[in-house]
């Protein structure tokens, strides 16, 4: 019988314990990740001849960065690996993938989705100056480019990784300007006992908290932007205190996120169940506890539900479980599926901590005034946004509506940056609850690939 074809996408913390589970039961999976190098994005690498230690770019994290990239450096004798390679669509068994715009068909009888999280975007006014970042961009800068995003940068958002990115330019000898954050004070201390299940990471925050302090960067909670100054670039941030009054400040350079978002098109594709989540209110797809989809798919990491680094590492390795036991190669391994399981509940509990501690500021979409952007790719507003979903109420209360007389998300990010605040937008404009006006549905391809590569096909 030939060897079943097994597929993983995604070569961060997920991926690489999933493909270590599968190597380990004797299969050679294929592994795929438009990154040219693994480690995913916690554990990015930088490029050939970077002179930071890894202690510099990974700080807390070194030595479980350092684990992943010597698992994944020793697999790669037992794997097929195809890294700067885009999974952009999934059909019928099929993964269609593209590297240098070659297209190449890629059959399945199972298929591990690994993908992760990208910044979960919120727009507001001024957000599209250039010099205005999201977090994870301003990450990416400085890890893998060695550069920050300006001279002077603000950080705004809300999200525990505000104040780690803040931390990480810092310690890199760059000029914070301010953090500020849009999530209340008070909404830390509710959830400090959820956040408190994972005490070293709890701990690990106040200690970043402290360094901030100690290099003399005010920390302001409850703060909501105003609009981002500047003609052609950023030159300051006006922003409206917890108890009112407006405060100018000069910088160059804005890092924004609120959060993070689970890169699960590939997943609906695959034919996955979402449901709407109101902890991370935002609609997430539904495997069971171990990763199953179902149809011979499997989803792990952020890409299912952001849960961080460790947590990737153990639904990695439990979808690897799964796909293992459906295979037939062996009985599946209770205790250690059981003793995973529980690890993945506790991580999990910490996350949703850290879900109410930071909430998504949904009144910033409430409150766009009607000539901001919200669509940037298509330059859709949201006074667009807000008359499309009025005309759409005869034919239904939903985004996909609103999309069709808008094009809001029928740009080249297909809805994946600008979707989320839309959808706020819409449900304001009508009235009705968040989760009662769906989601943009994904589409592929997933990401942009150069027409020629279809074509050519
Ligand atoms: C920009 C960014 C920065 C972050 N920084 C930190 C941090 O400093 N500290 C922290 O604790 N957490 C951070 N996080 C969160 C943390 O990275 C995740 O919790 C963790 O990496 C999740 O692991 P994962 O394996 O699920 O996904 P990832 O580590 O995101 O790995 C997913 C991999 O899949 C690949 N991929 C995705 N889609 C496709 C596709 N269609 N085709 C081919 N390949 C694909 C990507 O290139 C990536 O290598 C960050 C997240 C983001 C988005």
């Amino acid at each position: 019988m030939d060897a079943p074809r097994v597929v993983v996408v995604g070569a961060g913390p997920a991926g690489v314990r999933a493909t270590e589970a599968l190597v380990a039961s004797g299969l050679r999976p294929l592994v795929i990740d438009e990154a040219p190098l693994a480690g995913g994005q916690i554990y990015r690498r930088p490029p050939p001849g970077f002179r930071r230690t890894t202690k510099e770019l990974y700080g807390f994290e070194a030595a479980k960065a350092e684990a992943i990239h010597r698992t994944f450096d020793d697999l790669i004798d037992f794997i097929d690996y195809r890294p700067r390679t885009l999974a952009w669509n999934v059909q019928d068994r099929v993964l269609y993938t593209v590297r240098d715009d070659a297209v190449t068909p890629v059959p399945f009888d199972a298929l591990v989705l690994a993908t992760g999280a990208t910044d979960r975007v919120l727009p507001f006014p001024g957000w599209t100056l250039p010099g205005v970042y999201t977090l994870g961009g301003s990450q990416v800068a400085l890890k893998h480019q060695g550069c920050v995003v300006g001279r002077r940068t603000i950080f705004l958002g809300s999200t525990p990784l505000l104040y780690l990115a803040a931390y990480q330019y810092v310690k890199a000898g760059a000029e914070v300007v301010a953090v500020l954050d849009t999530a209340s004070f008070s909404s830390k201390v509710r959830a400090a006992p959820k956040m408190l299940s994972n005490a070293p990471m709890f701990a690990k925050g106040l200690y970043i908290m402290a360094v901030l302090r100690r290099f003399g960067v005010p920390i302001e909670n409850g703060v909501r932007p105003v609009a981002v100054e500047g003609e052609d670039a950023v030159s300051g941030l006006c922003y409206r205190r917890r108890g009112g009054g407006e405060v100018h400040i000069k910088c160059d350079a804005v890092a924004s996120g609120f959060g993070l978002r689970p890169e699960s098109q590939l997943a609906e594709l695959a034919g996955c169940d979402f449901r709407f989540d109101p902890v991370f209110r935002q609609w997430l797809p539904q495997p069971t506890g171990d990763g199953r989809v179902g149809n011979g798919v499997y989803l792990a990491g952020d890409g299912a539900r952001i849960g961080g680094a460790d947590a990737a590492e153990v639904s990695g390795e439990l979808a690897a479980l799964s796909l293992i036991e459906d295979l037939g190669r062996g009985p599946g391994d209770t205790a250690r599926v059981a003793g995973l399981y529980r690890r993945l509940t506790s991580l999990m509990r910490f996350q949703a901590g850290l879900a109410s501690a930071f909430p998504w500021p949904a009144d910033m979409a409430w409150n766009l005034p009607d000539e901001a952007i919200v669509c940037r790719c298509e330059a859709v507003t949201a006074g667009e946004i807000r008359r499309a979903a009025q005309r759409s109420l005869g034919g239904g209360r939903e985004i996909n509506r609103a999309k069709a007389f808008s094009r809001v998300g029928m740009g080249r990010c297909q809805g994946r940056f600008c979707g989320l605040g839309a959808a706020e937008v819409v449900a304001a404009a009508l009235d009705q609850d968040i989760s009662t006006v769906g989601r943009l549905r994904g589409a592929g391809p997933v990401k942009p690939i150069s027409l020629s590569s279809i074509l050519d096909e």
